[in-house]
């Protein structure tokens, strides 16, 4: 299977390979990738230890290119949810990190 640079994994940054939870977590989304299997829980694994311990590496609002976040901004009660949005995108390829 090729994948193009839109489909493959971006290399996460150097912070996530210091955490083992991080480590541990993407470990899991990559078995799942590689065996081409649906890998929904462990995308929301990742983006939820993200949030929850990474919180100053939460990249900010997105300006360009994302339907998303000027739905998020809209929503009063959907800040944990928006910044696992925002998360995504620093361990999958932007047009599957913005599909949700
Ligand atoms: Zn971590
Ligand atoms: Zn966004």
């Amino acid at each position: 299977m090729d994948l193009t640079d839109d489909e493959a994994l971006p290399l996460p940054p150097p912070f996530m390979f210091e955490c083992n939870d991080c480590t541990r977590l993407l470990l899991d989304l990559a078995n799942k990738t590689n065996a081409d299997t649906g890998c929904f829980t462990e995308q929301l694994a990742v983006a939820k230890h993200l949030a929850d311990v990474h919180p100053d590496d939460v990249p900010e609002t997105h300006t360009r290119r994302c339907d998303q976040c000027p739905k998020y901004r809209t929503l009063p009660d959907a800040a944990d949810a928006w910044a696992e949005h925002r998360a995504r995108d620093l361990f999958l390829p932007e047009t599957v990190a913005r599909l949700m």
